[in-house]
Order: structure tokens, then C-alpha cells, then sequence
């Protein structure tokens, strides 16, 4: 690991903003995705584009990253949550639901969140499906991170959608990857044996993040 990766950390009120925010991510896993963010910003100048923004509490960071390196933040969601948020399951928050359309809206609160940290102007929400939108992308990207749906159709959709556009020596990110089918769902996992396989080298690995990084081509100069 570089030493730029150990040593880039977020402000104190990012830091305190990130652990405020409604979502799923520890703070000892957002740690290592800010590191990357900034290393992959960095490195590639490109931007920071992740899958699953829910309410923003990962997107604070990957906005923090952006602004520290003079890029952008993008996150993909169609905002109307994973199978495993809605009504009866067990990630389900009432909270979130639009009581006039009857369905989980979670744009909203990641607006009010994002305003809130100060970093409204250094990311763009994209609101759809995620394969409709990577199908329309045409731009390299600095860091792609994997955290929307858990099922090996969007997991599958979201790496063969977007992992193409990820630029030479970028760096993807996967959430929730269990290798022990007793900790949790095998598709964030599959996905990460499959990046190892097509020649992605491991970077970091910090409770279910794992992070990775795309092979330089080969003879071109580093960046
Ligand atoms: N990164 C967030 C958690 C994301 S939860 C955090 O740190 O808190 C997963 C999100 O992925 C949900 O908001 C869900 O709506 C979204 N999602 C699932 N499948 C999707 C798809 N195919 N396209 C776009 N968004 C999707
Ligand atoms: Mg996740």
C-alpha cells in the first residue's frame, strides 16, 4: 500500500458528518474507501463514481475525496431501494418511504445530507437504473465503487457496466464481500473473484471492502 493511501484522512467534519449520516457503512471501512478515493483522484484526475448512494453516507466521503483532489463525485441510484430495504425486510426503514407514491424515496435525505456536510457542490446525482445509465456513459472514470444491489443480476450489472469505462491504474471498490456464505449474500464476492481473475491487483482489505486496482497498459508511461 502507498504511503499517499495510509495517510490521506478525512476532515474532522467530514469524519463527523459521514458517522451522522443514515446508511450501512462502519467507519473503519469509510476510512479505507476515503484513502482510495483520494489516492485514485490523485493518481488519475478522473472522477469518483459510485453505485448505491442511498441517503449519502458513503457519497460524503467519496465528495470530501473529490473536493481535496479537484474532481467530481459521481453516485448512481434509482432511489427506491434494494430488495432487502423495502416493506418487511430487514434493512426496511419506515422513514424512508414517500407516503404519496407509496415507495421507498431516498433522495430527499441524501440531498439534505450532502447540503448539510458542505459538499452539495462537489458531487452529481445520478438518478435511474444503473445499467441504463453506464449503457449512456461515455467518459473514463478515476474509481468505480460497487455498493448497490445485492443480487448476482445487479452485482454482475453494475462490474460489466461500469468497470469498462475505469481507467488504466483505477481503482474499483466492492462492498460487502463475504467469502463466508454464513456472513452474508455471495454476489459482492463473486464479483470481487471475478476482478481478481481478469487481472485487477488487491490493494486494501478493510472488514467487507475490498479494494483494487486496475493493471497499467502495459509500456505506457505512469501517470
Ligand atoms: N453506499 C450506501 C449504501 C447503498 S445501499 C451507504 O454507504 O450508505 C444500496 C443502494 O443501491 C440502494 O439505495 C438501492 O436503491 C440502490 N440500487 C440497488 N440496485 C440498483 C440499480 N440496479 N440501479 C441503481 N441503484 C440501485
Ligand atoms: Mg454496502
Amino acid at each position: 500500500m502507498s504511503d499517499l493511501l495510509e495517510s490521506a484522512r478525512p476532515a474532522p467534519e467530514v469524519l463527523a458528518a459521514f458517522e451522522a449520516a443514515t446508511g450501512f457503512m462502519p467507519v473503519d471501512e469509510g476510512l479505507a474507501l476515503y484513502a482510495a478515493a483520494v489516492e485514485a483522484a490523485r493518481r488519475t484526475g478522473l472522477p469518483l463514481l459510485e453505485i448505491g448512494t442511498y441517503c449519502g453516507r458513503s457519497a460524503i466521503l467519496l465528495a470530501a475525496a473529490a473536493r481535496e483532489a479537484g474532481t467530481v463525485a459521481l453516485t448512481v441510484d434509482h432511489h427506491r431501494g434494494s430488495e432487502e430495504q423495502q416493506p418487511g425486510w430487514e434493512y426496511h426503514d419506515p422513514t424512508l418511504v414517500d407516503r404519496e407514491v407509496g415507495l421507498m424515496d431516498t433522495l430527499p435525505r441524501f440531498r439534505r445530507t450532502l447540503h448539510a456536510a458542505g459538499l452539495e457542490e462537489h458531487v452529481v446525482a445520478l438518478v435511474g437504473r444503473s445499467p441504463r445509465i453506464a449503457a449512456l456513459w461515455g467518459r473514463p472514470l478515476g474509481l468505480v465503487f460497487v455498493d448497490g444491489g445485492h443480487t448476482d443480476e445487479h452485482a454482475t450489472g453494475d462490474y460489466e457496466g461500469w468497470v469498462p469505462h475505469l481507467a488504466p491504474e483505477g481503482l474499483l471498490v466492492v462492498h460487502d464481500v463475504f467469502p463466508d456464505p454464513a456472513d452474508g449474500g455471495q454476489a459482492p464476492y463473486r464479483v470481487y473473484l471475478r476482478a481478481l481473475a481478469e487481472g485487477f491487483e488487491e490493494v486494501s482489505v478493510t472488514g467487507s471492502l475490498r479494494v483494487l486496482r486496475r493493471a497499467a497498459v502495459p509500456g505506457a508511461p505512469r501517470a
